[in-house]
């Protein structure tokens, strides 16, 4: 018997079938790729060869794990052209932008490589209380098993598999979870784990839509999200519901607050750098300015011109474009209705205000002024290549204002006078603060970054973005047993006096507490 293999499939029947999906250039429309669309079957099988993968590659150890993570590094190096080329085609950000996402990955491999070891190293603590003197106390952190990341569109790189790289140098076997809008970077990365051989089954991309999330966060020890605050809130309760440990990077509606004694060049040089990144399309982007009124006239007028000199279109090489395409249709609207709801409400486009004919999803760079500060445009995330700019009466109004939305995800304040800029940092409600700068904490990895309020749980970098990925065990020794303790049965009244004496004598003049 004969049997005839099945024409492949073209892409229009490809776009109709549930199993598959197809990833769209935004730039131009034109089919990018195609991919599975994993069900809750192909989830479990990849989630048990995870499980069967994990032990032999945390026996590895930090030293073992590093040399793969040091052929990544590599691997991004001989491979960044390639990379930022499949960025680009999925997402719409312009090369140079992509690049950036390709050195993240290259720092990101360097920089756990070094440091997963010191951050996961057993800690030694010492105590003061007398119940447990000579006893050796041990803070160990054990691998969590197989963890599951699942990323957003906007990053699909650097919220993806940057992530991926310290659950990996914690000894994780790990599942990678796109977003079904751009999953083809995070395919090559699983070309590139197998390329630098690392052992198999240790990493795998679970491509899917929403209900391959799901049926990953049903089946992983440990989860990291990085997704919108509605899908995190309910990937959370989820796991609250198991158990299961999970840090969730969400939205953001960062202010950006320019004092009287800013450098106003300064401050509207980074402010435009910080609102027009990936066309505003950055969960740290600067999506409302708030200036003190003594220079507010002069900081739109710089800020106008710097809009009205961006160049919009697709990239087409670096240097080529300063913004890119929108990634996704649905964000196309938010931006155009929060534009149009802030007009209608009395509020002046200075630059652009609506989405430009032809080809692609582009929207023009918009800097909207007269607004107040309650339209969408200053609450809601808008997730684009807009701009709110509002005057406020002093430092008091500008921090009541900033600290007024429900997120608090990053913040950067403008003043040439140091003490003042971390004293209004101190108040802002936001889990990361940059002064006279924007964006740039994410390239210091050292330094923990994550939200307060709707904006996150946890952080990523730094020992906290390490630590989150395994489960701690604490460890007492007695070194030297005697056959009982005081506080054991049988009790007796003899070594209870005993024991309350040491308390008054240990513990009864309370010290001073130092400042
Ligand atoms: P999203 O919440 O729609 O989707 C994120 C991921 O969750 C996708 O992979 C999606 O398939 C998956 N998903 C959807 N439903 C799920 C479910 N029920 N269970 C499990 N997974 C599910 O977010 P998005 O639109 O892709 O990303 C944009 C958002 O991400 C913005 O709000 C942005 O601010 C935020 N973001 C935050 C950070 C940060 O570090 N704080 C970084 C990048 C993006």
């Amino acid at each position: 018997m004969t049997t005839t293999a099945p024409a492949p499939k073209t892409s229009a029947e490809l776009s109709h079938d549930p199993g598959f999906i197809q990833v769209e250039n935004p730039s131009t429309g034109a089919v990018a790729g195609t991919v599975p669309n994993l069900d809750e079957a192909a989830v479990d099988a990849l989630v048990a060869a995870a499980r069967a993968a994990q032990p032999a590659w945390a026996e590895l150890g930090f030293s073992g794990r590093a040399r793969y993570l040091r052929s990544m590094q590599k691997w991004f190096i001989d491979n960044a052209d390639l990379v930022a080329e499949t960025i680009h085609r999925e997402n719409g950000k312009s090369y140079d932008e992509a690049h950036i996402e390709v050195a993240y990955g290259v720092m990101a491999s360097a920089f756990w490589a070094r440091k997963a070891g010191s951050y996961l190293a057993d800690e030694r603590v010492r105590t003061r209380s007398p119940f447990v003197l000579g006893r050796k106390l041990v803070i160990r952190y054990a691998p969590a098993g197989v963890v599951g990341v699942i990323g957003p569109w906007n990053n699909p790189l650097l919220n993806n598999f940057g992530d991926v790289i310290p659950a990996l140098a914690a000894g994780n076997a790990v599942i990678l979870k796109p977003s079904e809008i751009t999953p083809l970077t995070s395919v090559l990365m699983a070309r590139m784990t197998s390329e630098i051989g690392l052992p198999a089954d240790v990493f795998a991309v679970a491509t899917g839509d929403g209900e391959t999330g799901s049926a990953l966060v049903e089946r992983v020890d440990a989860l990291m999200f990085t997704g919108s605050t509605r899908t995190g809130k309910k990937v959370a309760a989820r796991c609250g519901e198991r158990l299961i440990p999970v840090s969730l990077e969400l939205g953001g509606k960062d202010p950006a607050i320019v004092l009287a004694d800013a450098d106003l060049d300064r401050a509207a040089h980074m402010t435009l750098f910080g609102a027009m990144h990936n066309s505003g399309q950055t969960c740290t982007s600067v999506e409302r300015v708030l200036v003190e009124a003594p220079v507010y006239d002069e900081f739109v007028a710089k800020m106008q011109v710097a809009f009205e000199s961006l160049r919009m279109g697709e990239s087409t090489g670096l240097g080529t474009s300063d913004s890119g395409s929108l990634t996704f249709l649905p964000q196309l609207r938010t931006v155009t209705s929060h534009v149009q709801d802030a007009v209608r409400a009395g509020a002046r486009a200075l630059t652009g205000g609506a989405v430009r004919e032809g080809a692609g999803r582009f929207f023009e760079p918009t800097l909207l002024v007269d607004v107040d500060e309650d339209m969408d445009c200053m609450t809601q995330e808008t997730f684009g290549p807009t701009l709110p700019i509002l005057k406020v009466a002093d430092e008091e109004e500008a921090i009541r204002i900033a600290n007024s939305t429900s997120f608090g995800l990053q913040a950067s304040v403008y003043t040439k006078d140091k003490k003042r800029g971390q004293r209004v940092a101190r108040r802002l409600h936001a889990g990361t603060v940059t002064i006279n700068d924007v964006l740039a904490n994410y390239f210091a990895l050292e330094l923990p970054m994550g939200g307060w309020k709707d904006s996150g749980l946890g952080a990523r970098h730094g020992a906290e973005g390490i630590r989150k990925f395994t489960k701690r065990q604490s460890i007492l020794v007695t070194n030297f047993p005697m056959k009982n303790e005081l506080h054991t049965m049988p009790f007796n009244a003899g070594s209870q006096a005993l024991m309350q004496k040491i308390v008054k004598v240990v513990y009864g003049r309370p010290r001073r507490t130092a400042r």
